[in-house]
């Protein structure tokens, strides 16, 4: 197969989605991903495209979704590699769940500016890649990370508080578990209500997919 050609400046979400569609499987999406460029602002301003994570067996026991990558993660091209990465490799440890068999992905691949919220013409740009991974991935359970990985799944006037009270809802056929970003639970500090409750969900999935919390 010919090479995909990457997305160019201001190409739209569909186009985008297409270009993502025609990639066979995830090392494809993932090369032709780092070329995009149609956001420019993000594509100006980034160091990598950070694309995520995946299992070396490619077939993630669960997918988290973030917001976007931060200053650590440009750097790094890895996500959740920075403050929030450092708690979230914590509590996934505590939880008795492997990060090595998990898929770490963002709602945007690119940093936005000074780690400011993506625009939603960024966030509708960027979708076909985030909808290819699990796509390709097809975890059975995903954790939405934090409010815009919660609207990105549940739409635009979701609730944080009240999407994670479901405790687990069908999307697209497999099990979506919304949670606090651990972001917040650093902004609340290590007693504040975020950070138990980000803890709890990640036990609660650990449990539902097999894995027992460490003692
Ligand atoms: N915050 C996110 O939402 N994603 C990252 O990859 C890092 C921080």
């Amino acid at each position: 197969m010919a090479a995909l050609r990457p997305p160019g400046p201001g190409a739209t979400p569909d186009a985008v989605a297409r270009v993502a569609a025609a990639a066979p499987d995830w090392d494809s999406v993932a090369a032709v991903a780092r070329g995009c460029v149609a956001c420019p602002e993000l594509a100006a301003a980034r160091q990598h495209v950070v694309v995520g994570d995946v299992p070396v067996s490619g077939r993630p026991l669960v997918a988290f979704v973030g917001e976007a990558p931060g200053a650590t993660e440009d750097e790094t091209g890895r996500p959740f590699v920075g403050r929030s990465g450092a708690l979230l490799d914590l509590l996934l440890a505590e939880a008795g769940l492997d990060r090595a068999e998990c898929a770490v992905l963002n709602v945007v691949k690119c940093r936005p500016p000074g780690n400011r919220t993506p625009k939603a013409a960024e966030v509708a740009r960027c979708s076909g890649w985030l909808h290819r991974q699990i796509e390709l991935l097809d975890p059975p359970a995903i954790v939405a990370l934090g409010l815009s990985a919660a609207k990105w799944f549940l739409g635009p006037k979701t609730v944080l508080a009240r999407a994670r009270e479901f405790g687990g809802q069908p999307w697209n056929g497999r099990g979506l578990y919304v949670t606090y970003h651990p972001s917040a639970a650093i902004r609340f500090g290590p007693n504040g209500a975020p950070r138990a409750a980000l803890a709890a969900d990640l036990r609660q999935v650990a449990h539902l997919v097999g894995k027992r919390e460490s003692p």
